[in-house]
């Protein structure tokens, strides 16, 4: 085993326990310089990573060295090394790298990707399509033919790790890989808003201003990802409005993905939620056993790595929660296996996988999980679900956790009213109650629901 082959086995552990965001931000270039007699020097780009490795990640980093090499690793340092690339992990997954801010944009020479953010990696070709995703990908494909003029604005919803990004990104590439000269912007609604304040403090530099303008209203395809983040934003709002509306009247494609369908995103202006509805909503889901057999097949057929069918199968059977998962259990099979020199089999794969699938994206809950999850989906606090208070932006999320503890569960009323900060149990029945009536005639709650029991099922997030 190399120290590349090393690391890229660490790489592949954390990369399971952390977020992608988290995992990108801080593996990204990394590597292992030195490893000698247990101790081993791993090389970093910049102090702050250092640190933040140092301080935050430092026992995960030797948990999975440990796990890796099986020797006892006795001392690891942190080094800055400046000509640490992406490479490391390169090989192992592709990853969204960051967009260039717009300082660094006009020193460096111009590739796609620094342009247009979009990552070249993520495109028709290597999605797969099933039942939780044909809506979803049919609109996308009807739009690369007619940007602008049939779907606008796209919006699409659905929980994490269930390929909002690679599908708004395939986008993208499609066309621009069929208009060379097409304006394609991707960015986060972070990036969006990090943008917008610089612009605000540099409104003298007339460079910035007419950067940020161009960025967002000049082009022929905006895509932002994850919307909901601009929820409470007011000033970004007003911002991403006027880009909005200039685009949308000169017909430019405006695509946009969140974790919940454009009502339920508390916080944001009405104007903008009524503008997202008038386009194309649509949702992403979970996939079911044969789609995600699908995508195995796929993603080793990238890797030209072969991987015997009982595995896949039993890979498939058991990461069931989103796609990121399925990927990152399939890259640990391989990166194990790659460095044991051996084929992957049933056995070995079920060891490899032990913690994740005896705990799969844990079955069970409890109501404390419930009210947090439904607290932090309704943007307010577990103790105001607690609490007496009346007020119908916190009665109607109370009746939601007080639903979920029953049909997820199966919790006595009486007790469900006690754990709801002491009320009584003809309360807990009437809230269960109206929330499954509510289901029965609204698609958009169950959704809601469903992006709810994500957030409590799935631990990784
Ligand atoms: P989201 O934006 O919804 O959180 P991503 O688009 O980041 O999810 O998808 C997570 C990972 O799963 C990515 O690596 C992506 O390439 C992969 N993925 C998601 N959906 C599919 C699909 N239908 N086919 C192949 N790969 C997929
Ligand atoms: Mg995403």
């Amino acid at each position: 085993m190399d120290n590349n082959q090393i690391w890229q086995g660490v790489l592949g552990e954390l990369e399971l326990s952390l977020s992608k965001a988290n995992f990108t931000t801080w593996f990204k270039e990394t590597s292992v310089l030195l490893i000698s007699n247990g101790e081993y020097v791993i090389g970093v780009p910049n102090g702050f990573t250092k640190e933040w490795l140092q301080n935050k990640y430092h026992k995960d980093i030797a948990r999975a060295l440990q796990n890796i090499t099986s020797n006892r690793v006795t001392k690891i340092t942190y080094e800055i090394n400046k000509k640490n690339t992406a490479q490391a992990i390169d090989s192992l997954k592709p990853v969204a790298r960051p967009v260039e801010s717009f300082e660094r944009k006009q020193n460096v020479m111009p590739s796609q990707e620094i342009q247009t953010g979009l990552n070249p990696k993520y495109i028709f070709e290597n999605f797969i399509i099933g039942p939780n995703n044909e809506l979803a990908k049919a609109a996308a494909t009807a739009i690369c033919k007619n940007p602008g003029k049939i779907y606008n604005p796209f919006f699409i919803y659905g929980g994490v790790g269930l390929g909002k990004t690679h599908l708004v990104q395939a986008i993208g590439n499609k066309i621009l890989q069929d208009n060379k000269d097409a304006q394609i912007v991707y960015a986060t609604s972070e990036k969006f808003i990090n943008d917008f304040i610089s612009f605000i403090r540099s409104k003298n530099n007339n460079n910035d201003s007419a950067n940020f303008q161009k960025a967002y209203r000049d082009c022929d395809v905006l895509i932002i990802d994850d919307i909901q983040f601009l929820a409470g934003k007011v000033s970004s709002q007003e911002a991403f409005f006027n880009a909005y509306n200039s685009l949308f009247q000169n017909n430019k494609q405006i695509i946009l993905t969140s974790d919940r369908p454009p009502k339920a995103i508390s916080g944001l202006e009405a104007r903008l939620v009524s503008r997202f509805e008038g386009g194309m909503v649509a949702d992403v889901s979970a996939p079911d056993i044969e789609t995600r057999k699908a995508i195995l097949s796929t993603k080793c057929k990238e890797k030209a790595y072969n991987v015997p069918e009982d595995v896949l199968d039993f890979i498939a059977s058991n990461v069931q929660s989103n796609i990121r998962e399925l990927e990152g259990a399939l890259n640990r099979v391989i990166a194990r296996s790659q460095l044991s020199n051996s084929i992957p089999t049933l056995e070995s794969c079920k060891t490899i996988l032990a913690d994740i699938v005896s705990a799969p994206s844990k079955q069970t809950t409890s109501s404390k999980e419930i009210i947090e999850a439904v607290a932090s989906f309704y943007d307010i606090d577990p103790s105001d679900i607690m609490a007496k208070n009346r007020r119908k932006d916190i009665a109607w999320p109370r009746q939601i956790a007080m639903f979920l503890m029953r049909r997820e569960l199966n919790k006595s009323y009486p007790t469900i009213g006690d754990e709801t900060g002491g009320r009584d149990h003809t309360t807990a029945i009437h809230a269960y109650e109206k929330v499954k009536k509510e289901l029965e005639k609204n698609d958009n709650l169950k959704q809601e629901l469903e992006a709810i029991k994500q957030k409590m099922y799935v631990s990784s997030c």
